[in-house]
């Protein structure tokens, strides 16, 4: 149990959902922690060969069923987010574009065929996917996008570009967001075909355990069953946005615990002025402060997580968690990081490659800002995005 489980939250887990998280944490002990600080000095990661770890462990594409995917709830899948990002936010969102996005599109909204083709492949960890909604003009209003998909006999052609893509550069598939004549479509396209290209985003100050990419479609001629016969209008890929926002409600709190056990234990050690700085009270009402964000956060995920688990979970309920946790535990990670004085710059601590992670995990899948609107509209029946 982690010291800043104050509530005893986890005394609400099923021994399943406990079990579950017990061999997450031990993976990341095993395979991330020690070398994650690295990784991200380097802005290299390896990333093929962690999805193929995850994959043996069901962690890809966990809360779907089928196709060689683990079936889990939704509760043990956020348990599972937390301890992964308690490792690095990069490492989370490798799993969760993974599983949430790509293979979710493909599970939910993908032909019997194409499920076929990639879903045990992508649980698997021996092809990565990726989702192509943001485009370098594009981001918060997808409904502008200018990606295009036009019938051609049979065939669809592509043209346009997408921006931001995590597991671009490194993935076999992408889902890609298209304007058709009828409306946005979906597509599963492997990054193969002629007429795409992946370039790595380079210079990242956040999330560089994780690659980042831009996708070029020229004239990209695809087949008829390339596109996913269910996904009907924008509805489709928020709805797999939705998916992914739960995991990171769940995940922020991992990167928020792993910066407040860290800190607990360099309070503790720490001496200055004749005491540990824990002895401080301006340290403890920081510590208690922190302490009670996160429990609340947990509070909420546990919430979200059952809603989900009875099939009732709806989108501006996943924003409020995602505004909530990823805000919090931002601040955790910045506060946490003055306890840490000069140390808390480093990179022989977590502390500072957290809170510069949150900076992308406050701004992916809905920024802030876009999750307060989806709040205000839904508490006033007022639409105020444009
Ligand atoms: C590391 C990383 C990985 C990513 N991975 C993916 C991925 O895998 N797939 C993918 O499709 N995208 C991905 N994204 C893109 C991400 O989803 C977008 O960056 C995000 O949606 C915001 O879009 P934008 O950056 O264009 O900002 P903009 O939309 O230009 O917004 C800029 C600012 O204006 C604010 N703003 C915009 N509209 C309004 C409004 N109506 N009212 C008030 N404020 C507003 C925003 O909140 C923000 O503060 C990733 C981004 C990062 C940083």
């Amino acid at each position: 149990m982690s010291a800043v489980d104050l509530l005893d939250l986890d005394s609400s887990l099923t021994e399943e959902e406990r079990q579950i998280r017990a061999v997450v944490r031990q993976l990341i002990d095993d395979r991330v922690r020690p070398h994650v600080a690295g990784w991200y000095e380097a802005g290299q990661v390896p990333a093929r060969e962690l999805a193929r770890e995850f994959g043996k462990l069901g962690l890809l594409g966990m809360h779907l069923t089928g196709y060689g995917c683990a079936g889990s709830t939704a509760v043990a899948y956020g348990l599972a987010c937390l301890e992964l990002e308690a490792g690095d936010s990069g490492v989370r969102s490798l799993v969760s574009v993974q599983g949430s996005l790509a293979m979710y599109a493909i599970w939910r909204y993908g032909s019997e065929e194409q499920k076929q083709r990639w879903l045990p492949a992508m649980a698997a960890g021996e092809a990565i996917g990726c989702f192509g909604l943001t485009e370098p003009d594009h981001g918060s209003d997808p409904a502008s996008m200018t990606t295009r998909a036009r019938r051609d006999g049979d065939d669809w052609v592509l043209t346009g570009a997408k921006m931001w893509i995590t597991n671009a550069p490194i993935a076999d598939v992408a889902v890609i967001w298209a304007r058709t004549d009828e409306g946005v479509r979906g597509f599963a396209v492997p990054m193969d075909t002629r007429g795409v290209t992946a370039r790595e985003i380079g210079r990242k100050m956040s999330l560089r355990a994780s690659v980042t990419g831009e996708i070029s479609l020229d004239d990209v001629r695809l087949p008829a069953d390339a596109q996913l016969p269910g996904a009907i209008g924008l509805k489709a890929p928020l709805s797999c946005l939705t998916e992914a926002r739960h995991g990171i409600v769940w995940g922020a709190l991992g990167a928020a615990r792993d910066c407040l056990e860290t800190t607990l234990s360099y309070a503790t050690t720490r001496t200055q002025f004749g005491r540990p700085l824990a002895g401080f009270q301006l340290t403890q009402a920081k510590l208690a402060d922190m302490a009670v964000e996160w429990n609340k956060g947990y509070l909420l995920a546990l919430q979200l997580g059952r809603l989900a688990d009875a099939g009732k979970l709806r989108p501006e309920q996943v924003s409020v968690g995602k505004l909530n946790n990823v805000r919090e535990a931002l601040a955790i990670a910045r506060q946490c990081r003055t306890i840490l004085g000069a140390n808390g710059v480093s990179g022989d601590y977590p502390v500072m490659r957290h809170a510069n992670n949150l900076e992308s995990v406050l701004t992916y899948e809905g920024t802030s800002e876009i999750h307060q609107l989806v709040v205000g509209q839904k508490l006033t029946g007022v639409s105020a995005f444009t």
